[in-house]
């Protein structure tokens, strides 16, 4: 199959590209949709990014959340910076912001889950103003010393039931999910929340070098990329496939190239 309809690539995928470089290459193969990450908005225009976007669909501004600190005065400063993503958000017409929701070694797990919740429930009143959704993304254990205490889809289906708005959803990205026993049972209520908000794919590698920036193009490892995506459509999401590699490998090498092997397995492996 060659349908990229649904194909959006995060900006950190083709990392050595400027916004404007990568939203022209996408474009050029026909891939319409794009997922913004933040670094790539530092000291500029958004109005003028505005422009350069054109008819691209941007499917969400990464990344807020890290609302986890010891001190109360950073975890005031987290709320500030996802305050502005947001408003980021906003201006560029972003319907969803991604949550990234932190952790600290210094304090326990508990501790980082409570934070997690007040930080969240601080925030959704702007996000609703504002008309942006925020998507808690559940990350690989991993990383629950220092990234997220949210580890599971069912500690995400949790909160969200919990705080039940329908502004807050869930990121769903195979490279965290992957090995969950109960994925698909919490895929299932996850969609029956109607909180499947994004889908983000990649491969996992054997061995991994790298905890942050080995992610393998899709196909390259063990991942069921194209069960779990059958289950999360099952669930009734209908929206885009997003490529996310952060790959110290593939970032090395030619982008164009790079671009058209994503293209390609997304093709082989995904569709
Ligand atoms: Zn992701």
């Amino acid at each position: 199959m060659n349908d990229l309809s649904k194909l959006a690539i995060h900006t950190i995928t083709t990392k050595q590209w400027n916004l404007e470089t990568a939203i022209e290459k996408y474009a050029e193969k026909g891939i319409h949709h794009i997922t913004i990450w933040r670094q790539f908005l530092e000291n500029r225009d958004l109005k003028k990014i505005r422009k350069t976007i054109k008819d691209m669909h941007i499917v969400s501004l990464c990344r807020g959340g890290f609302f986890t600190h010891p001190e109360k005065d950073k975890r005031e400063d987290a709320i500030h910076d996802n305050e502005k993503a947001i408003g980021q958000a906003a201006e560029l017409h972003a319907p969803l912001v991604v949550l990234v929701c932190g952790s600290h070694p210094d304090q326990s797990l508990n501790k980082s889950r409570e934070q997690i919740k007040e930080g969240i429930e601080r925030i959704l009143p702007l996000a609703e103003d504002k008309n942006v959704r925020l998507g808690i993304e559940p990350l690989h254990p991993m990383y629950a010393d220092s990234r997220s205490a949210i580890n599971t889809l069912k500690q995400a289906n949790d909160i969200c039931q919990e705080i039940e708005s329908k502004y807050l959803g869930i990121v769903i990205d195979v490279y965290h999910l992957w090995w969950d026993p109960q994925l698909e049972d919490e895929i299932r209520r996850c969609g029956d929340m109607e909180n499947i908000f994004a889908f983000h794919i990649s491969d996992w590698i054997t061995p991994t070098t790298d905890l942050l920036n080995d992610r393998g193009l899709l196909g390259e490892g063990c991942i069921p990329i194209r069960q779990i995506k059958t289950w999360v459509e099952e669930a009734g999401f209908s929206g885009t496939h997003e490529v996310e590699i952060f790959s110290n490998r593939y970032w090395k090498t030619d982008q164009d190239k790079f671009l058209e092997l994503i293209i390609k397995s997304y093709q082989e492996h995904c569709l």
